[in-house]
């Protein structure tokens, strides 16, 4: 019986005339350089690549806040770079401790477990950042040759702002650190030299404002010769730092790399260095303040303590009798902005990473999001919560370009 051709919708139909606003928790907008450049493809080899990896991995030194020549690119989502990160650091028997207050970061120990590592886990309750004696008894106990944890833990909107001392507490007891910067890199300082990170891991579709699908990560020179003195190669082939450095260090072939994907990233970390990484976390940092006053002015709760909110996710509580997923659906359908439920809490989540976090961006959502919950029954005062943001830019001199 041969196969039918299939009745296929056009795109044009399938896709909303009006696009969405991307307000979630990723993916985000992308500016239209970054958008021109993902329509781009050239050879995967040759000197006109070489160059462009040359700069992607210039760029992102100063994006990771490292001298490092371990800058390697990753066909794949954020998950990707995260498991490049523990397939090549971790083989069988190797303790691993993983610091786990969330999704993200209890994928670093379900991932490690995979490749044999023996992982124990610091089981941190959510909403909280791991207690620093906490974690210097677990590494005296454990005494792990790696530790994992997530910078900012985007699914509870957890920031755990203490990854230098985090990272301090590890090195003293000779422990490779692994950090996971998906949504944390270029949004909210991270000093992967001064801090000695041994590898941080970010996805394209965050705080980048890149696509998805194409990720980086920097390896510390200590976390190569761990990787270099391994007994045996890696299990996961496409994952294989060695290898991947073929592409990216000698511009020959490892696979064939996702070339527009790569002109996407250059175009949005060239954004980032014309904007620099002080202004830049400013405009996060002011972006998500004002946010937050403005939702808590309107009369809803935000989620965490003040000093572990995230500058690039907020969560705010839903109110009694209020459907979480009724809120995103709505607020979607009504007003065309995106905006993320969770895994588990009673939260939902409002992104402020790259192009998210402009102030007209900030007046859509807040206006949706306010209007979502007066249609859904909540006692919201809207103009407050307009007021408020208002007044909280202007207090910071942000201004809305
Ligand atoms: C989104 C996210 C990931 C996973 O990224 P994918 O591109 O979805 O694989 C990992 N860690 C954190 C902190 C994230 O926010």
């Amino acid at each position: 019986m041969p196969i039918a051709q299939p009745t296929i919708e056009t795109l044009d139909s399938l896709l909303p005339a009006e696009p969405l606003l991307m307000m979630g928790a990723g993916p985000v907008p992308i500016p239209a350089r970054v958008a021109h450049a993902n329509s781009i493809v050239i050879n995967h080899l040759g000197d006109t690549m070489a160059r462009i990896i040359g700069q992607v991995q210039s760029m992102a030194r100063y994006v990771f806040q490292t001298a490092s020549p371990w800058i390697i690119g990753v066909a794949g989502p954020g998950s990707a770079a995260m498991e490049m990160s523990i397939t090549n650091l971790v083989w069988p028997g190797t303790k691993v401790l993983s610091v786990c207050n969330g999704y993200f970061s209890s994928r670093f120990a379900e991932m490690a477990r995979r490749v044999g590592g023996d992982v124990e886990v610091l089981d941190v309750p959510l909403g909280e950042v791991v207690d620093l004696a906490q974690l210097e008894a677990a590494l005296a106990r454990v005494r792990p040759t790696v530790l994992t944890v997530a910078h900012g833990e985007t699914s509870s909107t957890t920031f755990n702002h203490h990854l230098a001392d985090i990272a301090r507490l590890a090195r003293a007891a000779g422990c490779l650190v692994v950090a996971d910067a998906v949504c944390t890199l270029s949004t909210t300082p991270l000093l992967m030299d001064e801090w000695d990170v041994d590898a941080v891991v970010t996805g394209g579709q965050k705080g980048l404002s890149s696509i998805p699908g194409v990720s980086l990560i920097a390896l510390s020179q200590r976390a190569w010769e761990r990787i270099e003195s391994r007994p045996s190669a890696p299990p996961h082939w496409c994952l294989d730092a060695k290898l991947a450095a073929q592409f990216w260090h000698h511009a020959s072939y490892h696979y064939t790399a996702p070339v527009s994907g790569i002109l996407a990233l250059h175009e949005a970390l060239h954004l980032i260095c014309q904007e620099t990484l002080e202004r830049r976390f400013a405009r996060h940092a002011g972006c998500s303040t004002a946010m937050q006053r403005a939702i808590e002015a309107m009369g809803l709760t935000l989620y965490g303590r003040p000093d572990s909110r995230l500058h690039s996710v907020i969560g705010i509580e839903v109110p009694a009798g209020i459907d979480r997923k009724e809120i995103c659906s709505h607020i979607s359908r009504r007003y065309r902005v995106e905006i993320s439920g969770s895994f588990g809490l009673d939260i939902v989540r409002i992104g402020q990473m790259g192009e998210q976090c402009r102030a007209h961006h900030l007046f859509r959502t807040l206006h949706a999001f306010g209007s979502t919950m007066r249609d859904l029954g909540a006692q919201v005062d809207l103009p407050a919560g307009a007021a408020e943001l208002e007044r909280s830019l202007q207090r910071v001199g942000y201004d809305a370009a």
